[in-house]
């Protein structure tokens, strides 16, 4: 069922509300591309992890170094949007679809995606990749700062022991780790992604709110393909 004109349908929320999960099966759904922004800024906050790590110099935060650093980096998400490879200059494009979902990315990436710099170079970077083609995007701005006039905007919550539980049963890797512990990272990011200065996490005025604890992906899902029927051809 793929819309005959372009569509976007932005969906944002906290930390483990199921956004991903819901943005591709409804990108699949409505037949057109999956956008996760977070992938992006996890990508610039292994490419910095690793820059430190090589001695080739902390950014810290100063922008300027950040800046020049960016410019040098070239994302690139495969057809589907679900990898994401990592271009320095001229070497050899790496696909890090993995290692930006591993706690050490995770635990600096909200430290990363405040500095105003990668904000401003990465929210032009994803208007470009939705420039004439419809996407479902899914963030934590998507709906505020990135599309603020796209189509649909959706706001997906639940609440913390909910998403806790499911971050756990989807991430293999976090089977050691307790739920408490699980809970206590996805609070300390909401923190940090709520009250950073540039465009912190937020309703929207005009998004549809969709607390999720208790739905099945399915009945979420269904939901919001019904909120954008309008939005495609009559069958
Ligand atoms: O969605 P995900 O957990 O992969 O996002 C990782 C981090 O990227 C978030 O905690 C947030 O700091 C940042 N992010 C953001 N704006 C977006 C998407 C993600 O600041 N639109």
């Amino acid at each position: 069922m793929t819309p005959n004109r372009r569509i976007v349908v932005a969906i944002d929320g906290p930390s483990g509300a199921g956004k991903s999960t819901v943005a591709r099966a409804v990108a699949k759904r409505l037949g057109i591309l999956f956008l996760d922004t977070g992938a992006m800024y996890r990508a610039v906050a292994w490419a910095m992890l690793e820059q430190a790590e090589l001695g080739k110099g902390g950014m810290g935060t100063d922008e300027a170094a950040i800046a020049a650093f960016l410019r040098r980096l070239r994302l690139r998400f495969s057809e589907d949007g679900e990898r994401i490879s990592v271009q320095l200059d001229s070497g050899p494009a790496r696909d890090v679809s993995a290692e930006i979902r591993t706690p050490r990315v995770t635990s600096v990436v909200s430290q990363v995606s405040a500095v105003p710099i990668v904000r401003e170079m990465l929210t032009r970077e994803q208007q470009a990749i939705a420039a004439g083609r419809s996407v479902v995007a899914e963030g934590r701005d998507t709906t505020t700062v990135v599309f603020p006039h796209c189509d649909r905007k959706f706001f997906l919550t639940a609440s913390l022991e909910e998403r806790a539980r499911r971050r756990k049963a989807e991430r293999p890797e976090l089977e050691a780790v307790s739920l408490q512990e699980v809970a206590d990272e996805i609070a300390v990011r909401d923190e940090r992604d709520s009250t950073r200065s540039v465009a912190p996490l937020r309703m929207a005025s005009d998004a549809v709110l969709i607390d999720t604890t208790g739905l099945s992906l399915d009945e979420v899902v269904e939901r919001i393909v019904r909120e954008c029927a309008e939005l495609l051809p009559a069958s």
